[in-house]
């Protein structure tokens, strides 16, 4: 299976608090011809790579030359699930990724209404060599060779049991709406951690004993899935694998990103297809 490269049809603007700096950001998305998502701030330009991760606490943050943007594993797994591999997202006002509805939707729908067009080159198609597993503690992380692109997120959350979201391609509304998420409990420590600062209820569910505040009961695993493909994509390319996530979050993620960056097997455009 090979993929020709994929940008937006036109320039995005995008506003909004972020949810930790808990300030206004304002974000321009641009079309773009060179292979690649690139963060764009204060004249540096980051790739949103596994090596310009900088923090992976509570969000993905990315940095180069003293410049981070914060939060991208939102936009970036809207990139990946509408298959956007070329773009530059140019941070205007603020150092944070908006955080909108607390998910994807809002990146996509953005994305889809002013479309996107096919460019010359081919995207990066990864393949894995062996299976890997990142196990830190209790919770893993892990990748298997297969020949489709499959994530799955397996949580066991307080007040909710053991729940299963599963990625096989398209764009379920449970998956790209599912919002960022946090437990009633905790709140103050986050606070107190100066993280946080833009959640409310229309982007961050709350968990709490009473579930009052969900959309739907697997919500947090959906927002889970999403952000493991978030981080996921910032290996630089489509991952022909499964990837396999029992409790882990964006550390566990960075991890096994470092764990199988040097397993994967780019599937080279053919110069001479096979005719059918
Ligand atoms: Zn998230």
């Amino acid at each position: 299976m090979l993929l020709r490269g994929k940008t937006l049809r036109n320039s995005i603007t995008l506003t909004g608090v972020g949810i930790h700096n808990g300030i206004r950001n304002k974000i321009k998305i641009h079309p773009s011809e060179e292979r690649g998502i690139y963060f764009l701030i204060k004249g540096v330009k980051i790739p949103a790579l596994h090596k310009y991760v900088v923090n992976t606490c509570y969000s993905t943050d990315l940095g180069r030359e003293n410049q981070i943007v914060r939060t991208v594993e939102h936009i970036m797994a809207a990139f990946y699930l509408l298959k956007i591999d070329s773009a530059v997202v140019e941070i205007v006002e603020g150092n944070e990724i908006p955080i909108l509805g607390g998910g994807a939707k809002e990146f996509i729908e953005a994305f889809l209404s002013v479309g996107t067009v096919e460019l010359e080159h081919y995207q990066k198609i990864f393949r894995l060599a062996e299976h890997k597993r990142y196990q830190p503690n209790g919770n893993f992380v892990e990748a298997l060779p297969f020949e489709k692109e499959v994530f799955i997120y397996e949580g066991i959350f307080r007040y909710l049991g053991r729940q299963l979201a599963v990625y096989e391609g398209g764009l379920e509304s449970k998956l790209i709406g599912a919002r960022t998420f946090c437990f009633e409990e905790d709140i103050p420590n986050l606070r107190k951690m100066n993280l946080g600062k833009g959640g409310y209820h229309v982007n961050t569910l709350v968990i709490n004993p009473s579930g009052e505040y969900l959309r739907y009961r697997e919500e947090p695993t959906y927002h889970k899935l999403l952000d493991l493909i978030g981080d996921m994509a910032l290996l630089g390319g489509r991952l022909q694998m499964i990837i396999y996530s029992f409790r882990g979050g964006h550390s566990t993620n960075h991890g096994l990103r470092q764990l199988i960056k040097n397993l994967l097997i780019e599937v080279k455009a053919n110069k001479f297809p096979a005719l059918v």
